[in-house]
């Protein structure tokens, strides 16, 4: 008997942490979507930035 190896799937997913840069990004209904790549492979992603829905919040109080 062998022991059970790790799937090679596994060892891919750890081999490194994927470094997402954004390639481009459009905005759309559901919020900002962004194709990024990875810059240690040539991993793709497509990632999806909600909107902002907590107000904004001031800095300064009300001036004039
Ligand atoms: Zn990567």
């Amino acid at each position: 008997m062998t022991a059970p190896r790790p799937s090679s799937l596994a060892v891919a997913a750890t081999a490194h942490e994927h470094a997402w840069r954004t390639e481009s990004m459009h905005l759309t209904s559901e919020g900002r979507v962004r194709y990024v790549r990875c810059t240690g492979c040539a991993a793709r992603r497509i990632d999806l930035d909600a909107p902002v829905t907590a107000p904004p919040t001031p800095l300064t109080r009300t001036l004039g």
